[in-house]
C-alpha cells in the first residue's frame, strides 16, 4: 500500500472509528502502565490503538471469549514499544490469537546430529515471523495489573515482531540511523554472558529466561525496560542506554 494511501486511510479511521472516551478512559484504569505516561504521550498511544484495532485481525481461540476491552487492553499495550519508533513499524503483518491460558505448540528442529525432531511446548505467547502473535489472556491479565514486575508478555511478542523485521529473531532488530551496531552488539553480548554465568551460579539478576538466546534476551530486558526501567538500568546500564536510544530515540540521562 502507497504511503499517502495509508496515512489517508489512517485519518479516516480516527474520525470514522474512534476509541470512545468511556472505553478508552477504562483501558487507561486496567493498564497502569499506560495511565503512567504524559497527556501527549496518551494521546499518541490512543491513536496507534486505534489503528491497531482497525486494521489487526484479532481471532479468539479454544473457548475465549473475546471482547472488546480485551482487545483495547492488548492494542494498547501493543503499541507502547512503538510509541516513538513510529506505527509502521507494526505494520506488515495481521493476526492476533488469543487463548484463554497456555497453549500448546509443536516445534520441529534439528537435533545434533541433523535428524528432525520435534516436540510439544507449553507458551505463555509466541510471534511468528511470517505472521502475527499469539497471546495467552490469563498471562496478560496476570502482568498487567502490575506494572512494575519487569514481566508482561504482550510487549515481549511486539519485541520479537521489531525483532523479526530484518530476518530471524536473533537479538538485532534494524537499529535508527544513527544507532551504532558495534555499540549494541557489545552491550548486549557482555549483559548476556555476564547473566548466563549468574544463572550458572544460581544468582541471574533478571529474569533467566533472557540467558536462553539473544533474541530472548532482546525480548525480556524490552519488558524491563518498559515495565521496570530503574532495574534494568541497575543491572544492565549500557543495555538500558541502548534500548533508550531505540526505543526513545535519545540518549538516556
Ligand atoms: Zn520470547
Amino acid at each position: 500500500m502507497f504511503n499517502w494511501f495509508r496515512q489517508w486511510k489512517r485519518r479516516r479511521t480516527l474520525r470514522d472509528r474512534p476509541i470512545l472516551d468511556v472505553d478508552w478512559n477504562a483501558t487507561l484504569e486496567r493498564v497502569p502502565l499506560v495511565k503512567a505516561l504524559s497527556v501527549d504521550e496518551q494521546a499518541r498511544l490512543r491513536a496507534m490503538a486505534t489503528w491497531f484495532l482497525d486494521e489487526k485481525d484479532f481471532y479468539a481461540a479454544g473457548d475465549l471469549d473475546l471482547t472488546h476491552p480485551m482487545m483495547l487492553t492488548i492494542s494498547a499495550q501493543a503499541c507502547l514499544p512503538v510509541l516513538d519508533l513510529g506505527y509502521h513499524w507494526l505494520d506488515g503483518w495481521y493476526s492476533i490469537y488469543v487463548y484463554p491460558g497456555h497453549f500448546r505448540t509443536r516445534r520441529e528442529y534439528r537435533d545434533q546430529h541433523g535428524i528432525m525432531q520435534s516436540d510439544h511446548r507449553r507458551l505463555a505467547g509466541e510471534a511468528h515471523s511470517a505472521g502475527g502473535i499469539v497471546l495467552s489472556w490469563n498471562d496478560v491479565v496476570d502482568h498487567v495489573a502490575v506494572d512494575d514486575d519487569g514481566d508482561n508478555v504482550i510487549i515481549h511478542e511486539i519485541a520479537h515482531k521489531l525483532d523479526m523485521r530484518n530476518g530471524h529473531a536473533d537479538g538485532f532488530p534494524p537499529l535508527r540511523r544513527g544507532m551504532d551496531h558495534g555499540q549494541w552488539s557489545r552491550a548486549m553480548r557482555e549483559a548476556y554472558d555476564h547473566l548466563n554465568r549468574g544463572v550458572r551460579r544460581g544468582d541471574p539478576e533478571i529474569d533467566p529466561y533472557a540467558a536462553t538466546e539473544p533474541a530472548e534476551f532482546f525480548a525480556v530486558t524490552s519488558e524491563y525496560f518498559f515495565e521496570a526501567p530503574q532495574t534494568l538500568q541497575r543491572v544492565y546500564p549500557e543495555v538500558y542506554r541502548q534500548l533508550h536510544r531505540f526505543y526513545r530515540g535519545n540518549i538516556a540521562a
